[in-house]
């Protein structure tokens, strides 16, 4: 069986245009922006994968849950969510029911990588019992406690009998990366670092010609990552800069289709194998308005 993937937009999402794309300044300038900035995106899709492997099916973040149309489902005293951030996600458009129209059942689903614990990334989580569900450990820590909220982490949302594991990598080069995880015994399917968005932020890679890295949200868009703009919410931008060299410096190496999570041209990438083109394309998309 060849390995598939397929994406499962599990409804939309809206911030302010400064999320997307920094304005630069001190991280206290940079909330500001995130918060008050009176232009917004375009309504961005919220994706999540399933990687259709021999092995069995791994999942690639959870999506979004339609509980977020309900009174007080986000915390109302948080100004990200009363200011900086809209939601559009239908029940049938969550990662449950959209697994079962393409034939995977729960029981299907052997392994769960979350690349973070946003909200639009842990929302569908109760759709994933009975699964290994791996995520970082500083990427929990992180989502912990009072402090995990005013991040606007919701650990309280997720399912009672959530158990996850640690990521733990291993000295394993992979192009520019030192370090990954292999979740096959083959060990063509990898989790990478891809610290900046989160300080413990992962990806994953399905090796394979092309090559797909299942991004997160290293960067909002591919035009973002090969202008070199990083986003609002990194609370260290030299380190998303970091990551997106390694990134771009991995597509150098071999054919490598960039998906990131919110990006509306994944699927299309995905669809027709299109690879990043570091070397050529930096100017040029740069030079495009984001898309
Ligand atoms: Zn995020």
């Amino acid at each position: 069986m060849t390995t598939r993937i397929h994406a499962i937009r599990t409804g939309l999402v809206q911030v302010r245009r400064p999320q997307m794309e920094s304005r630069g300044g001190s991280a206290p300038a940079r909330l500001a922006h995130m918060l008050f900035d009176e232009e917004w995106s375009e309504w961005l899709p919220v994706y999540a994968w399933a990687i259709e492997h021999d092995e069995g099916i791994i999942i690639v973040d959870t999506g979004e849950t339609s509980r977020v149309h309900e009174r007080g489902y986000h915390p109302r005293w948080h100004p990200f969510y009363r200011r900086a951030v809209h939601f559009s996600v239908h029940p049938e458009e969550e990662l449950g029911p959209q697994l079962r129209a393409l034939g995977i059942g729960a029981r299907d689903v052997r392994q769960v990588v979350l690349t973070h614990l946003h909200t639009d990334h842990a929302g569908g989580l109760v759709h994933v019992t009975g699964s290994r569900i791996w995520a970082s450990r500083g990427e929990l820590d992180a989502a912990d406690g009072l402090a995990g909220r005013l991040m606007g982490y919701l650990p309280h949302r997720w399912p009672k009998w959530l158990q996850t594991e640690s990521i733990r990598f291993e000295r394993r080069a992979v192009g520019p990366f030192e370090e990954a995880m292999a979740l096959t015994e083959r060990g063509d399917v990898l989790v990478v670092p891809t610290p900046g968005h989160t300080p413990h932020h992962v990806s994953v890679l399905v090796c394979g010609e092309p090559s797909f890295l299942l991004a997160g949200d290293t960067s909002y868009n591919q035009s973002l990552l090969l202008a070199g703009k990083v986003d609002g919410v990194s609370p260290d931008p030299a380190v998303s800069r970091h990551t997106h060299a390694r990134i771009l410096g991995l597509a150098r190496e071999r054919p490598l289709v960039y998906l990131p999570s919110h990006d509306p041209e994944s699927v299309a990438r995905l669809r027709h194998h299109s690879a990043l083109s570091p070397g050529t394309a930096s100017s040029f998309d740069g030079a495009r308005p984001a898309a």
